[in-house]
C-alpha cells in the first residue's frame, strides 16, 4: 500500500514572515497525523525559514523549481546542491505554470529531473493536458508525450508523478474522481510499460482540490494523493485536506 501524499505548492505567495505563521499555525493541527506523508513546496526565499520549523517533524520540504546545471553563471538559478543545503528532499518539476510562461519544455524538464535524481532529490514531475486539448480528445496521447519526454532514460525510483490537468489549476473545476482514476490509470500503466518500479510511485491528483472534494478523490485507487495551490496558502484549509487524506 503506498502511503498518501499531500504537497502544497504556495507558487510566488508567502513572505518569509508569512510562511513561518503559516507553519507554526499548521503544524499542531495535523500533529498526530501519521499516515499521511505531507510536503511543503514554498517560494526559495523561504526555504531556510520553513526547514527550521519543520526540521524535528517529519514533514518534508520542496521547492517548486530547479536549475538542471549543477553550478556556475546562469543568473538567478538555483541548483540541486544549493536545495539540498535549504534542507529540500524533493523538488517539483515541470508544473504547468513553468511550462507555459517560464519554457520548460520536457526535453527540459527531463534535464531538470536527471540533475534532480542524480543528487538525491526526490522529484514530484507534473504533467496534464490544456483545455483545447482535452476537448479535441488528446488528453492520453499528450500525458504519454511528457512522459516520454520528461522521463527519457531515467530510473522510476524516487519520482512520483502529480497529473494536473490545465484547465482545472485554479479555476475552481476539477475533474471527477472517476476522470481522475481513469486518467491516472492510464499513466500507471504507461509507467509499467516504462520501467521497473512503477507500482511504487504515488500518481497525485491535482487541480482545484479543496477540502470539500478531497474525501472523494482520494478514495479511488489511483488517486495517491493530491498537489494543492490555493487551497494549501490557509493553514486550516490545508490541514482539513491532509485530514481528509487519511480516509485513504
Ligand atoms: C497547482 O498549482 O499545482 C494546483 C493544483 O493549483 P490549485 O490547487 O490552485 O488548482
Amino acid at each position: 500500500m503506498r502511503k498518501p501524499l499531500i504537497a502544497a505548492n504556495w507558487k510566488m505567495n508567502k513572505t518569509i514572515g508569512e510562511s513561518e505563521d503559516f507553519i507554526r499555525s499548521f503544524l499542531p493541527m495535523v500533529k498526530n497525523i501519521t499516515d499521511v506523508d505531507i510536503l511543503i513546496a514554498p517560494p526559495f526565499i523561504s526555504l531556510g525559514a520553513v526547514f527550521r520549523l519543520l526540521e524535528t517533524t517529519d514533514l518534508k520540504l520542496a521547492s517548486q523549481n530547479m536549475f538542471y546545471e549543477e553550478k556556475g553563471a546562469f543568473t538567478g538559478e538555483i541548483s540541486a546542491q544549493m536545495l539540498l543545503s535549504a534542507g529540500c528532499s524533493c523538488v517539483i518539476l515541470g508544473h504547468s505554470e513553468r511550462r507555459q510562461y517560464f519554457l520548460d519544455t520536457d526535453a527540459v524538464v527531463n534535464k531538470k529531473i536527471k540533475t534532480a535524481r542524480k543528487n538525491g532529490l526526490n522529484v514530484i514531475l507534473c504533467i496534464g493536458e490544456s483545455l483545447k486539448e482535452r476537448e479535441e480528445n488528446k488528453t492520453f496521447e499528450v500525458l504519454e508525450r511528457q512522459l516520454a519526454g520528461s522521463l527519457k532514460d531515467m530510473l522510476l525510483e524516487g519520482i512520483d508523478v502529480a497529473y494536473e490537468p490545465v484547465w482545472a489549476i485554479g479555476t475552481g473545476e476539477t475533474a471527477t474522481p472517476e476522470k481522475a482514476n481513469e486518467t491516472h490509470t492510464f499513466i500507471r500503466e504507461w509507467l509499467r510499460k516504462y520501467g521497473e518500479g512503477a507500482d511504487k510511485m504515488r500518481i497525485l491528483y491535482g487541480g482545484s482540490v479543496t477540502p470539500e472534494n478531497i474525501g472523494l478523490l482520494i478514495a479511488k485507487p489511483e488517486v495517491g494523493g493530491a498537489l494543492v495551490g490555493g487551497a494549501s496558502l490557509k493553514p486550516d484549509s490545508f490541514a482539513k485536506i491532509v485530514i481528509g487524506a487519511t480516509k485513504k
